[in-house]
């Protein structure tokens, strides 16, 4: 009998430990977002994205933004209008 109790017991013990897990899991996901809901509140919303100056693409069908010293594209590789100082042999002979 003795042995099922301890069998038993173990049984018990592993539940209860892995429900605290859970619990203390549950409970510190809980505080994160709370935080960070609080800190949103504070601070206001820190989604959006920097705001970093950018040279659009000028083919008509991309309009991807690129960064300001970009030559090209970064999503179709077309040489960007604000280049004009870098003439197209002297950046096709660069090695
Ligand atoms: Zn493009």
């Amino acid at each position: 009998m003795g042995e099922v109790f301890g069998t038993l017991f173990i049984f018990v013990a592993i539940i209860v430990i892995a429900a605290a897990l859970f619990v203390g899991w549950v409970v510190i996901t809980l505080l994160r977002g709370l935080g960070r809901a609080a800190r949103a509140v504070v601070l206001g919303p820190t989604a959006a994205p920097p705001l970093i100056e950018t040279i659009v693409c000028t083919r008509a069908s991309c309009h991807c933004p690129n960064l300001p010293r970009a030559r090209f594209c970064r999503r179709c590789g077309y040489q960007i209008e604000a280049t004009k100082h870098t003439p197209l042999h002297a950046a096709a002979t660069w090695h």
